[in-house]
């Protein structure tokens, strides 16, 4: 249960929903941050059933389109507070 716990804490992402106790898969991705246009591994979480549905790869696309990485993300923050 903790093992799974810091699992959670780990990912960039968790596509779909895990329900209490269902086996779960790691996902490294290469994407690339729509701002700096770097390269970063996502690490991406989902529940073993899901990732083997359309709806899964979907949801993997949209968010390859619109991530940003941390820095990026840091200072989107910082402006908005501006
Ligand atoms: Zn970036």
């Amino acid at each position: 249960m903790s093992y799974l716990y810091q699992n959670f804490r780990e990912v960039d992402m968790i596509i779909g929903k895990i329900s209490k106790g269902e086996k779960t898969v790691k996902f490294f991705v290469k994407i690339n941050c729509i701002d700096c246009k770097k390269t970063v591994s996502g690490k991406i979480l989902a529940s073993e059933k899901y990732s083997k549905t359309e709806s899964f790869t979907k949801e993997l696309e949209k968010f390859k389109k619109d991530y940003l990485c941390g820095i990026c993300r840091d200072r989107r923050r910082v402006h908005k507070e501006c």
